[in-house]
């Protein structure tokens, strides 16, 4: 089983995908978590990012996609499963991301796609600052990750849909409540035959040039 997820801050991704990284026993791979950790090291990599996750920006995109394809590639060899979560946040990331998968042969057999309402994921995320001490669970630094998750992670979710391979879940339940509906609707689109991958060239569906 191969998943990448697309959720807003709050929506549970995290753990959604350690429910979906033991249920189909698959690596989990977090690009936030992978990333505080090289902060936490303080490597280079790490000092290079930590005021992009302090003031909750992007990392550049060729920084995520280095450590995705070496993520991918071990994935690769301890079997070929995934659960990606945090990536893409672009559709320059989608790109790569699929591209990257095509060549190690193993591209998504599902986006699974969280949904939450603003209210929800600021009560979640404010919740979560008072647990946790993440640097960038601050309202401000909330507000503008959820701003830039509609303007440049949620368009990609329409790209998915027309390959054919989004799953939808309303993540505003106990997160018990949604690793059940989670399951249920991959194992459901694990027993449908499998869309066809698209050309990386050829009718790629949307323009993904953009930001
Ligand atoms: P997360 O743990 O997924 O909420 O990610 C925490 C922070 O790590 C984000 O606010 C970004 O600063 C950075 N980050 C994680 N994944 C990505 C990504 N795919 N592209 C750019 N930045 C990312």
């Amino acid at each position: 089983m191969r998943v990448l997820m697309v959720a807003p801050p709050g929506a549970g991704k995290g753990t959604q995908a350690a429910v979906i990284s033991a249920h189909f026993n698959i690596p989990h791979i977090a690009s936030g978590e992978l990333l505080r950790d090289h902060v936490a090291r303080r490597t280079e990599l790490g000092a290079a990012v930590k005021e992009h996750l302090d003031r909750g920006e992007l990392v550049p995109d060729s920084v995520i996609m280095a450590m995705i394809r070496d993520a991918l590639t071990a994935a690769k060899a301890a079997g070929g499963g995934y659960v990606l979560d945090g990536v893409p946040r672009t559709m320059a990331q989608a790109k790569a991301t699929y591209l990257i998968a095509r060549e190690l042969g193993m591209t998504a057999d599902v986006a699974l796609h969280l949904t939450a309402s603003d209210d929800e994921l600021l009560r979640r995320l404010q919740a979560r600052a008072l647990v946790e001490h993440r640097s960038d669970d601050t309202e401000d630094v909330i507000r503008h990750r959820l701003r830039l998750y509609y303007e440049v992670t949620h368009p990609i979710v329409a790209w998915y849909r027309r390959r054919g391979i989004l799953v939808t879940v309303d993540a505003m339940r106990p997160a018990k409540d949604v690793a059940h509906e989670v399951i249920a609707a991959l194992e459901a689109k694990q027993a449908e035959p499998r869309a066809e991958d698209p050309a990386p060239d050829d009718g790629w569906g949307l323009d993904l040039s953009g930001p």
